[in-house]
């Protein structure tokens, strides 16, 4: 239902004209995300800048069945921070929510709205000598309560956690209005159910996340990290299970990378070879506070054991950026191929290299010439899977195949009882694919959870759950 003016009127009211914006080339930036893929309509971005206004907002949309879409840092995946096409919901920015409220050092915790962007409340914590240690390439514009609201991962997990795992307390607003304060520093708090997961990881579906309590951790006084040449993914897997062992599980990234991503990065974004000479496979892994020469103890060993054949290990903080700029410019660089067919996929660690095997297959099969763009977080056994298109076919008709290709990938996923979403979420994207992926008894549990928290289905309708269409 297009919203009345009056109700946009009441809306705008709430934050005022300069943060009610209604004019559509100021709304841009709020329409679309940065891969162009979702592009929506609305006749309204609020940009509250507290949580009263969040809450007076969301009385009236409730009020009124005006379906409200949240977006923080406007880098989700998933599509489910843009509005639909339909010019039926109105945004609900929380960019201008972006104050660090409390850093303490001596409970380790630092208090911070939704609207902070990550790398600002990982500047925070450092300025205190603490770490935050969530960590993701879109670091610089995310914010946390996009984070916690897509439980995101990144390149720590193996050793910190997803946001879920880094935050202690939440406050929310609720579909009807209602403030739910559970800014909470405890560490320990058994007294009933857990409400505070249950907007974590919810993508908006169950209410708006407006500030949050997140914990702090040393920060390591020494890291070691290192590029390594493997010749599969089995060695890989190996060489992780060596890596934990012997440096007394001081493993805080672990990435897998294969040629062929390597290669696009130094081809598109002038990423130098971190060895002297190519491999089938790469590792990318760092201890925090080794014992001294421990990663050139452990990867003697695993050349002995005929896991590694050529490893650098990073001698000054740029080589250690170089390293890590070779991660994480592989996933702009897949553009300058052609088109790309991405899949954000978990299997059980083990499995991983007879995941990646069977997909291959099952792909080639499906299209021949596909390009396999394999890398991600081997140490939580999340690959994101990407494929680009054969050489030479053209770019829409092999983008055409996105679903099928899903189906193709998805169907491997299913066999080693994976996740089809390890860190992006569901949103849009793949909200028609829950009733295969889910249990109808996990369906019914959500779909209850969704009716007890939101019975008008004002927020972010059609996003994770299959059947909640818009208004
Ligand atoms: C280059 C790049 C690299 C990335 N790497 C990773 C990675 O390694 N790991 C990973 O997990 N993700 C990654 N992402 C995806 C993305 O950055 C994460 O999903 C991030 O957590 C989204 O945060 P955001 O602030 O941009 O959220 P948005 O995009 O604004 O929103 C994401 C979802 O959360 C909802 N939402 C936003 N704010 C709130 C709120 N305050 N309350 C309730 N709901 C809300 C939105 O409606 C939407 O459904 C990457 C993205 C890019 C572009």
């Amino acid at each position: 239902m297009i919203p009345s003016q009056a109700t946009l009127d009441r809306l705008a009211a709430v934050v005022g004209a300069a943060h009610a914006i209604s004019d559509p080339a100021a709304m841009d930036g709020y329409m679309r995300e940065w891969r162009q893929i979702w592009v929506g309509r609305s006749p309204l971005v609020l940009r509250p800048s507290n949580t009263d206004e969040v809450s007076r907002i969301l009385a009236i949309a409730n009020e009124t069945r005006t379906a409200i879409v949240p977006q923080s840092g406007n880098t989700g995946l998933c599509g489910g921070q843009i509005a639909t096409d339909q010019g039926t919901e109105v945004v609900l920015s929380l960019d201008r929510m972006n104050r660090i409220l409390n850093v303490d050092p001596a409970d380790n915790t630092i208090t911070a709205e939704a609207g902070v962007i990550l790398k600002s409340l990982q500047d925070a914590a450092d300025a205190v000598d603490r770490l935050f240690p969530l960590s993701l390439a879109s670091e610089g514009s995310c914010r946390i309560g996009g984070n916690l609201s897509t439980n995101a991962g990144g390149l720590n997990v193996i050793a910190y956690g997803n946001t879920r795992d880094l935050c202690l307390g939440l406050e929310v607003v609720l579909a009807d209005g209602r403030v739910w304060n559970g800014l909470r520093r405890l560490r320990k708090d058994n007294t009933g159910y857990d409400l505070r997961d249950l907007f974590i990881g919810a993508e908006g579906t169950l209410g708006i996340i407006t500030a949050a309590v997140l914990k702090l951790f040393p920060k390591p006084r020494s890291r070691e990290t290192a590029f390594i040449a493997v010749a599969s993914p089995q060695a890989a897997v190996d060489l992780l299970s060596l890596m934990k062992d012997m440096s007394g599980n001081r493993v805080v990234a672990f990435e897998l990378i294969a040629d062929l991503a390597l290669q696009f990065a130094m081809r598109h974004a002038g990423v130098r070879h971190p060895l002297a000479a190519a491999a089938p496979w790469y590792v990318l892994a760092e201890l925090a506070d080794p014992a001294p020469g421990a990663m050139a103890g452990l990867l003697e060993a695993a050349m002995e054991q005929g896991l590694v054949s050529d490893a650098a290990i990073a001698q000054s903080d740029s080589q250690r950026a170089a390293f890590w700029s070779a991660r994480e410019l592989i996933s702009e660089s897949q553009k300058p191929e052609g088109g790309s067919i991405k899949h954000d996929v978990a299997v059980p660690v083990s499995q991983v290299p007879r995941f990646l095997a069977e997909a291959d297959d099952s792909v080639s099969r499906f299209l021949p010439g596909s390009r396999f763009v394999s890398f991600g977080h081997l140490g939580d056994g999340n690959i994101h899977y990407n494929i680009s298109q054969p050489i030479g076919m053209d770019k829409a008709a092999f983008l055409e195949l996105w679903d099928r290709m899903n189906d193709v990938v998805f169907d491997v996923v299913q066999r080693f009882s994976g996740s089809i979403s390890a860190e992006h979420g569901i949103g849009r994207l793949k909200a028609h694919r829950m009733t295969a992926i889910k249990s109808p008894v996990e369906l019914a549990m959500m779909r209850e959870l969704k009716r007890a928290f939101d019975p008008n289905n004002i927020l972010n309708p059609g996003r994770v759950l299959p059947g909640t269409a818009p208004l």
